[in-house]
């Protein structure tokens, strides 16, 4: 059972000031879990939450878990950007980058971030475009291979086309300490959306025997362990969410195994989670606006996949809950559709759902990462609000939606065209 964190009443309220679709967060729920991760590793004094800005970025969203003690990992010049207008500094920036351009290696060094190479060539680049290379690196490791946990974790590190051998990271720390690198760390996300309470504990294994081995074979202490994203969250209903405390618990055991003994008991671990922090709280709410019954019932809604691409690319579960028929016992079997010209525009294929009128509103659950991010603005789609369930139960637009203009601001636009938007009702 899935409850939405807002009543029909409401959305309704909100509709009136900011129309449907739009995105709305629970800030509560944020905080709650932020505090939650912190405690499940406070045994680890130095460890830090980098919140992966392309989960969901908006500035409002980093303030919140800047408050609450998290970095920022970031991938790209805006995210950089992002991350120094909301006042992050020095190393509570990670750098997670690949295929990366030069000037991005600038401005990462500029902020002072933790810049972590995803390729062996990139120590090369890095020293030739920064001139020396910063004190403190980190290296992205892919144990080619498959990465499988029992029957839940499955995933397939060796077409991933991130991280280096392990040839190549030992031979990477190596030439940075040559170089005069003084602080290291390691870095590996092998699986994502992992709803299992080993991901994170496995994975600690693989690294920290590495970086065991790091040790006796170049002499080198690192200083942090990096377990990146990749915990998921339970998309489905029937499925049991991951326990964070019991996760931090695994990571602990194996950190007092493999790291203590060998004198490694000072390593920071950091996570670079996205998901788990912020998809089930940003929730996308719609409309019902439209119905058409032909080979299926199809209900039509006012968002649709440039909103919310993950079920049209992934063909992604997001739970519907119809705002104000909760207790509905009376069903009906639609696919839930957007007005995209693609016939992957739907929400939902085969749902059963209480049965729907005109004007329902539609609450799309866990979208909060991974969701607003992946707009885009095909068939002339623009993107919707962003708003904030505050603690205190009110509402704050903390993006407003786009507007034709926005999306028309980067044409060549002719004298013409400008008068027209002037003149226009
Ligand atoms: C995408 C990404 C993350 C976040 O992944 P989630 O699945 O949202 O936890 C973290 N680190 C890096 C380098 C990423 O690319």
């Amino acid at each position: 059972m899935k409850n939405a964190y807002v009543s029909k009443e409401q959305v309704e309220a909100i509709a009136k000031e900011y129309p449907t679709p739009f995105y709305l967060y629970d800030e509560k729920g944020i905080r709650d879990t932020a505090r939650k991760l912190y405690k499940a590793f406070s045994w680890n004094p130095g460890f830090k939450e980098y919140f992966a800005i392309k989960a969901t970025p908006n500035t409002a969203i980093l303030r919140i878990l800047k408050e609450e003690g998290c970095g920022v990992d970031c991938s790209s010049k805006v995210e950089l950007t992002m991350a120094e207008a909301c006042g992050f500094k020095g190393q509570e920036i990670m750098f997670s980058s690949n295929d990366t351009p030069e000037e991005e290696y600038i401005f990462a060094r500029e902020l002072g971030g933790i810049i972590n190479l995803d390729d062996f060539s990139n120590i090369a680049e890095v020293e030739e475009t920064l001139g020396t290379l910063p004190k403190t690196m980190s290296l992205r490791f892919n144990p080619g291979g498959y990465f499988k946990i029992a029957n839940t974790i499955m995933d397939n590190p060796e077409e991933a086309k991130f991280g280096m051998t392990e040839a190549q990271i030992l031979e990477g720390y190596k030439i940075l300490k040559e170089k005069g690198v003084e602080h290291f760390g390691i870095h590996a996300f092998l699986a994502s959306n992992t709803v299992s309470n080993e991901y994170y504990p496995v994975l600690a294994r693989q690294l920290f025997q590495l970086v065991v081995r790091i040790k006796k074979e170049l002499g080198i202490s690192l200083d942090f362990v990096n377990l990146s994203g990749g915990i998921g969250i339970p998309y489905r209903p029937e499925q049991e969410p991951n326990d964070i405390l019991l996760i931090g618990q695994g990571v602990k055991e194996v950190f007092e195994e493999i790291l203590v003994p060998n004198g490694l008991g000072h390593i920071r671990l950091c996570t670079e989670l996205g998901r788990f922090m912020l998809a089930p709280y940003g929730a996308l709410i719609t409309k019902v606006i439209h119905f058409k019954e032909t080979y299926r019932h199809y209900a039509g809604v006012d968002a649709c996949a440039a909103n919310l691409m993950r079920p049209a690319i992934y063909d992604a579960y997001h739970h519907i809950t119809v705002l104000g028929k909760e207790e509905e016992k009376e069903t009906k079997t639609y696919d839930v559709v957007g007005s995209l010209c693609e016939n992957n525009d739907k929400f939902a294929k085969n749902r059963e759902l209480p049965v729907l009128e005109k004007g329902d509103y539609l609450f799309f659950h866990d979208a909060g990462a991974h969701g607003f991010a992946m707009g885009y603005n095909y068939n002339g789609k623009l993107w919707c609000a962003e708003l904030l369930l505050k603690e205190d139960g009110t509402v704050k637009c903390i993006r407003r939606a786009q507007r034709d203009t926005d999306y028309f601001a980067t044409l060549d636009i002719d004298e013409d065209f400008q008068k027209y938007l002037q003149n226009r009702k």
